[in-house]
Parts: C-alpha cells; structure tokens; sequence
C-alpha cells in the first residue's frame, strides 16, 4: 500500500490569536497529478471555531464558511429531501411507477423504447449506446427520484387523476431546490495558505 506525503502549514486566523491549519496531502512517488494530491483545513482558534466551519470541497481548496450559513443550508437540502422522499413513499408513486414502467416496456421495438425513456429524461444517451446496453422500465425507474417522478407524474396522460398531486408536489421541490440553490456556500477571505481564499 502506498503512503502519502503529508505537508502541514499554518496561517493566523481570522481574530489572530489562533491559526488555521492545512494539511496538504499527495502520494508518496514521482509522477503525482493534480487530482491526486488532498487538502484538509482545521481551525486552530476557539474563538473562530464559533464563528466558522471548514468546507471541503472535492478536489479544490477548502475555505472557510459561517457556521450559520452552513445549518441554513443543510437545513435547505434536508427539507428538499425530505419533500422527495414524501414522493417517492406516496400511494401515488406506487400507482405511477408500473404505468411508467409499461408506458417504457409496451414500445414493440428498442428505438420506441429508447424514445420512450428519453421523454420521462429516464436517458440521456444515444440510441446507439443504448442499443448496446439496453435496459427495461423497471430498471430505469429505479434512479428516479422524488422530484423527478413528480415532474413526470405531472402530465396528465401519464399522472392520470394523481397528475394535480404531483404538479403541486414538483412546484414545491422547484421552490425548496430554488431556496437551497440561493443559500449557496460563501467562502469567507482568510488569506491562508492552501484556502480558497
Ligand atoms: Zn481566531
């Protein structure tokens, strides 16, 4: 197993009486690419540690964030969540998945199929690749999410008398994903080293 060469620097924080500490983390051999090497930041500063929170960010610097700021966003996602899962666990959904599942299977040929899944945006791909791996309604079915079985139980031709249900279910997750989207993180100037600013 490979270890990893770890490099730690420490700028002052925000108050200056703490610092922030960076690790900077990459394989331990010569040819080390970008995506290879991690950071991960810590607030060294009981005083700042009340104010701010580390936020990594997938293979980018982390920054520093309110503490406020990151609950009222959590809070967003899991409100967002939860309004998906209600869904996705409603009577309605389990009346609408086998209409979907049998609107997709019904199609007598794999190009129909493949039309088919693309007007649910069930796929993306080509029918090219799909031709390659085709796959069924049951399957396709399966990653949709709350959200998404709203916006295509929605229509009335495939909601049928749940179609009001689910329009007013797609709005709701439309409005909390607009609320959650607004509450986008803000990283907050530290001028440390390794921060994202
Ligand atoms: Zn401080």
């Amino acid at each position: 197993m490979a270890t990893d060469d770890i490099t730690e620097i420490s700028s002052p924080c925000l108050c200056g009486k703490g610092k922030i500490v960076v690790s900077q983390s990459m394989p331990d051999h010569a040819w080390v690419r970008e995506s290879q090497i991690s950071y991960s930041a810590e607030i060294d500063c009981p005083d700042c540690a009340v104010i701010y929170i580390v936020h990594h960010d997938y293979h980018s610097l982390p920054s520093l964030v309110r503490r406020e700021d990151a609950r009222k966003r959590d809070t967003a996602i899991a409100r967002r969540k939860a309004a998906e899962s209600e869904v996705a666990m409603s009577p309605e959904a389990q009346r609408l998945i086998p209409r979907i599942v049998s609107a997709i299977d019904s199609q007598s040929s794999m190009a129909a199929r493949h039309r088919a899944l693309q007007r649910f945006h069930l796929s993306y791909e080509s029918l090219g690749t799909y031709r390659k791996r085709p796959y069924d309604g049951t399957h396709a079915v399966r990653s949709a999410s709350g959200g998404h079985l709203a916006d295509i139980g929605s229509h009335p031709d495939i909601g049928g008398e749940d179609a009001a249900y689910f329009a007013a279910a797609a709005e709701k997750i439309k409005a909390l994903a607009a609320e959650e989207r607004a509450l986008e993180l803000q990283p907050v100037r530290t001028n440390a080293r390794w921060m994202r600013l």
